[in-house]
């Protein structure tokens, strides 16, 4: 049974429809902050379980859709169980979860895990309906080919950190409410990585890593929105000392259509109808997704009537079905009349009375439709 009665998302500080990333960083940030064995708040403990169990919850696309359905009640129904962390094991249970250690320290050894790449892409809206393909340049640093990644220029000698004497880590005892606890971090004379290197590699100057320029083709698929970003695992900037390397972020900008509004998986769009069309009904051309429509409109089609083309919206990302294509109806008057139009028109007043307008002829179903618009 769920251990919070509090808000998940209030917990986190973060947006109901927040993705998955901004969700990560939230939790990552409170992790930090409030693990008890760097907080000095008496409520830590307490509230590193419920931002631990907010986060297992939301991180979850189950659990998640679960709980934004049907709440705290959803999940116990559901069966969902938090996991109740060993608090001693969190530590490892971030670099499970970030692949990156809990106090910002490097990994063991000195083997880090490469940054993150982020680049951004613009496709046009039909594209993101029918999933595309976009190359991606970007920048990522590689392993350097002089040193194989080792920072060491060949045939040189390396020493042991005398300081941490190779591990890397420095211990410490350190106190807090719960009682003495050793503390683990990275060694800063060697910065982790437990050597001395006395002859930096000339080519990357000891870095390990070398900049290059790469394109990779992106698969986008159907049904993407505007703000969402595809992760390529491990396509990242290279890892320090065989660190595995980050992940590559492309932010997919999906471009307005000046013929299209979307919303959500639904698309509206307008037609502009003559009153004289209206009035006698009309086949028009409309644009959709898939391209040109015919559509007809029965004689006495009103401004803002719609009309609802199932299944022609946006495909569901990662789902199946698509939404609709919902065409509203514009009626334009005309601005400028010739003397006959005009003349015509004066003709049609004089002949025209309240039934020329009313809608007694209209159905019950098509009243009762007018009255919901
Ligand atoms: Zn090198
Ligand atoms: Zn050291």
């Amino acid at each position: 049974m769920a251990t919070s009665d509090h808000d998940y998302y209030e917990l986190l500080g973060v947006a109901r429809d927040a993705d998955d990333q901004e969700i990560k960083r939230a939790f990552r940030k409170l992790a930090r902050k409030l693990h008890p064995d760097v907080s000095e708040e008496s409520d830590a403990e307490v509230r590193f379980r419920e931002i631990s169990e907010a986060y297992e919850v939301l991180a979850n696309p189950e659990t998640r859709q679960l709980y934004d359905r049907y709440g705290h009640a959803g999940l116990r129904s559901g069966g969902f169980t938090p996991r109740h962390f060993d608090l001693g094991d969190i530590g490892d249970l971030f670099s499970a979860f970030f692949g990156d250690d809990l106090f910002g320290g490097g990994g063991r050894g000195g083997a880090a895990r490469g940054g993150d790449v982020a680049a951004e892409i613009a496709i046009e809206l039909v594209d993101a309906a029918r999933g595309t393909t976009a190359t991606v340049p970007i920048q990522v640093a590689v392993q350097c080919a002089t040193c194989g990644g080792e920072g060491v220029q060949p045939g040189t000698h390396v020493s042991t950190c005398p300081r941490c004497g190779g591990s890397g880590r420095l211990q410490q005892v350190a106190r807090s409410i719960f009682g003495e606890f050793i503390r683990t971090s990275s060694c800063p004379q060697c910065g982790g990585t437990g050597r001395v290197v006395e002859h930096p590699c000339e080519t990357c100057g000891g870095a390990g890593r070398t900049l290059d320029e790469r394109t990779l083709e992106v698969d986008i698929p159907a049904g993407i929105h505007d703000g969402q970003r595809i992760r390529l695992s491990g396509e990242g900037h290279a890892g320090a000392l065989g660190g595995r390397s980050g992940d590559l972020y492309v932010l997919v900008r999906v471009q307005p259509d000046e013929r299209f509004v979307r919303e959500g998986n639904d698309i509206f769009s307008q037609v502009d109808l003559t009153i004289v069309q209206a009035a006698l009904g009309a086949s028009v051309t409309v644009p959709t997704l898939d391209g040109d429509v015919d559509l007809s409109f029965d004689p006495g089609v009103q401004p803002g009537a719609v009309q609802v083309l199932r299944g022609r919206g946006m495909p569901v990302l990662q789902g199946f079905g698509r939404g609709d294509h919902r065409v509203l109806v514009n009626v334009t008057v005309p601005r400028r009349l010739s003397d006959e139009q005009r003349r015509l028109l004066e003709e049609f007043e004089r002949l025209s009375d309240a039934g020329t307008y009313d809608e007694a002829d209209e159905g019950f179903i098509s009243k009762l439709r007018s009255a919901f618009r």
